[in-house]
């Protein structure tokens, strides 16, 4: 009810695998809003964090630490959660006018130009290491889970729904989207934070440049020969292979990517 009070509800904007996220409006100020309800049966396990008090949602406990003062323009900010009867509604904000990524390639045919991808990995790089600073893992990164200001190119990460407190040792377990996946997962069944998220970084570049994926199955992705395009200028497409090397200990950190020619 507190919900209803405070923000009015609008259109469906997005349904991905795990929530149904709403358009919105903050009733005091007009402020637009996303309203992203998730199930409880199908969120993850409650957890403590130590600056915060009493167990918490993993999505949301997450999203308040990415959060926390100072924060990065370029993660979606979360400014309010609800813990209903049967879901919890968590409150974003909506840039305006935004789409996805993917919507905003699709709206131009497929794919974006150089100087945008470059604009979108800057942004992006420099979220992702906010978010290692953060001691947060997201794990989803891929096209559907970045908002994009369509005026400004501002981008904003967002979708922690499958993410992970940051740990050094191998994680075990499947989460994300498969195409996203590096090949150390389907061969050994593991993978290390840093490395998997250049790798979905690599396919988030190749996929906004040329309109397809680079893998379309797990064996290709095993297999790991990427055939790029040869409109692409060779500091993009040194920078592509970099980050989609097969072996996880070849790959660029976020920190090399920043430095990485392409994007000076
Ligand atoms: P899921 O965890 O189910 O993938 P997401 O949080 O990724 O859910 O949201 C699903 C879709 O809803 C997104 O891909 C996007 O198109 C839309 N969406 C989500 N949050 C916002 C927002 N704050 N503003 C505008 N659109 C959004
Ligand atoms: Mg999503
Ligand atoms: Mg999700």
């Amino acid at each position: 009810a507190r919900l209803e009070r405070l923000y009015q509800k609008g259109p469906l904007l997005g349904k991905g695998g795990y929530g149904s996220v709403f358009s919105g409006v903050r009733k005091s100020d007009g402020l637009p809003v996303a309203i992203k309800f998730v199930s409880k049966l199908q969120a993850e396990e409650e957890i403590e964090l130590p600056e915060f008090e009493g167990p918490l949602p993993l999505e949301v406990a997450l999203m308040k630490r990415v959060c926390a003062v100072p924060e990065s323009a370029h993660i979606l900010h979360m400014l309010d959660w609800f813990n209903l009867q049967t879901q919890y509604a968590l409150v974003l904000e909506r840039p305006e006018p935004c789409q996805d990524l993917l919507a905003f390639c699709l709206d131009r045919g497929g794919r974006v130009d150089e100087g945008l991808a470059r604009q979108v990995m800057t942004q992006l790089v420099g979220a992702l290491i906010h978010c290692t600073c953060r001691g947060v893992l997201h794990r989803d990164v891929k096209p559907e889970n970045i908002l994009i200001h369509t005026d400004t190119h501002a981008i904003k990460l967002f979708d922690f729904g499958c993410g992970d407190l940051w740990k050094s040792t191998a994680y075990k377990e499947f989460a994300g989207t498969l195409d996203y996946i590096p090949p150390e997962w389907f061969l050994r069944g593991k993978y290390h934070a840093g490395p998997a998220t250049v790798w979905s970084v690599g396919v988030t570049l190749h996929s906004i440049l040329s309109g397809f994926l680079p893998f379309g199955s797990p064996r290709q992705i095993i297999k790991g020969r990427l055939r790029l395009d040869d409109d692409l200028s060779q500091e993009c497409r040194d920078l592509i292979c970099w980050c989609l090397s097969p072996k996880a200990t070849d790959r660029p950190t976020l920190e090399q990517i920043q430095l990485h020619p392409w994007l000076q």
